[in-house]
């Protein structure tokens, strides 16, 4: 590789956001809902199967295993996706284990990118998926959700952000790798409908494009909402790849548990990056995922099942932080999906200092403001824009509520706002706001 190539996959990719909202939360947050991961326990009976994966009789648990997943694993996530996609999947061709959907992600650029080629990604993004491509050579090409204004009186939903028809089109060309899809998506918390997932792949099809599908949050939906696999749509299967995260399902980000599925086509060259790279993830932390999986295969669609209990507890967890924003005067934009939620911080312009010739856009020094003179922490949306539209999107913030001290109460160390100009839903699947 020549130098001008190395750096230009390098450029514009050394700062991150997490490294420095989460250094400032820790520095002066009494609530942090920024990171997103849950700060409650996991699951007993995981923990459970992790105690006795590092304790059990069975030594071989602390040695390696096979290098694209341990077969207990792979075979249950054969079954597991067999079922939701409706087809046969075999183990060992279908499935591969990652460090985390990370590394899932990073194995499907360097395997699929080549110098020049381009890769659609819907605004606003998972941040790293940027840089992923930079890294591997492509040229990201950015197509925003555009939010539509909500009936007077209510308050917006994520899926008021929807894609224009036209402008997704006109995205695609002879140069088009991939799209990366990412639906429930992070930070909207928007679930695409079977109509824009349709849209999606009838490109995919007609450009002969691959669609690399985070679908990390795919158990915690609400309200009733489906989760749609665009791998199950006609002509998908064969050219996409699902990523999938442990970490997101169980409620254990720090195992960093994750994987793909696909056609064998596809996996054959993931496989490649993966074991010329990171080789295999810890076994024990793998083996206790897998009898995870093996409970919830057992339960699937029953009350006492995680998968049923833990978007529950979450979408009680989104109306109490949508109460508690609308109390101090901020306008959330209702998440169908994920455990983030966005809100508009317009109405705070005026309390924010202005810093001349600061290119930095308003929401992240928002960010700050909140974070060393409330105590709250939060990301600024533009985080999740390319350079050039964040100052279009500059007036949100992304918090997370998969955490214990998210209510009002908590929220308390807010002083200063108390208004509440908006009316309740009228229609069932709606959050009464009014007399919270
Ligand atoms: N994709 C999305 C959309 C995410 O929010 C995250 C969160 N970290 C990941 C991928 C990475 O997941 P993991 O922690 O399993 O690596
Ligand atoms: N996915 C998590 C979030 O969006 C964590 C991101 C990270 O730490 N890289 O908050």
């Amino acid at each position: 590789m020549s130098r001008p190539v190395q750096a230009r996959r390098l450029e514009g990719i050394d700062k991150n956001i997490w490294v420095e909202f989460v250094k400032l939360a820790a520095t002066y947050s009494t609530v942090n809902l920024g990171q997103g991961f849950p700060d409650f326990p996991p699951p007993d009976f995981l923990k459970e199967a992790f105690s006795r994966a590092v304790s059990g009789e069975k030594h071989t648990l602390h040695q390696y295993t096979r290098a694209f997943g341990h077969p207990p694993l792979v075979k249950i996530l054969a079954q597991l996706f067999g079922k939701l996609l409706g087809r046969e999947l075999d183990p060992m061709t279908n499935v591969m284990v990652t460090v985390g959907a990370y590394q899932a992600l990073f194995c499907c650029f360097q395997a699929f990118i080549e110098e020049g080629d381009e890769v659609i990604i819907i605004e606003p993004f998972f941040d790293c998926y940027e840089p992923m491509v930079k890294m591997a050579g492509g040229t990201p090409v950015y197509i925003p959700l555009r939010p539509k204004a909500p009936k007077e009186g209510k308050l917006m939903s994520s899926a008021d952000w929807q894609l224009d028809p036209a402008e997704l089109a006109s995205k695609f060309s002879e140069q088009t790798k991939a799209i990366v899809l990412n639906s429930p998506n992070n930070p909207l918390g928007k679930v695409f409908s079977r109509g824009e997932l349709e849209l999606i792949a009838d490109l995919c099809v007609k450009h002969d494009a691959l669609c690399i599908s985070d679908e990390v949050y795919e158990w915690l939906v609400y309200d009733g909402k489906e989760h749609i696999r665009i791998a199950s749509l006609p002509g998908m299967w064969d050219r996409t790849v699902i990523v999938g995260s442990a970490g997101k399902t169980f409620s254990i980000t720090g195992w960093k548990v994750g994987w793909t599925v696909g056609p064998n086509r596809l996996l054959q060259h993931l496989r490649t990056v993966h074991q010329n790279s990171v080789y295999h993830c810890a076994t024990a932390a793998q083996d206790a995922v897998a009898q995870g999986f093996q409970r919830e295969l057992e339960r699937y669609g029953k009350p006492d099942s995680y998968f049923v209990q833990l978007p529950r507890e979450l979408q009680q967890k989104r109306d109490q932080l949508i109460q508690s924003l609308v109390a101090v005067g901020m306008k959330p934009i209702i998440p169908e999906g994920t455990y983030f939620l966005v809100a508009d911080i317009s109405e705070f312009k005026s309390e924010v200092p202005d810093v001349p010739d600061s290119d930095e856009p308003y929401d992240s020094r928002f960010a700050k403001w909140m974070v060393k003179n409330k105590g709250l922490a939060a990301i600024p949306l533009s985080a999740f824009y390319c350079g050039a539209h964040k100052d279009n999107y500059n007036s949100f913030i992304r918090f997370c509520f998969a955490k214990v001290r998210h209510t009002a109460e908590h929220l308390c160390l807010w002083q200063g706002h108390t208004a509440n100009h908006y009316v309740p839903h009228s229609d069932a699947s709606a959050i009464a706001l009014a007399g919270s």
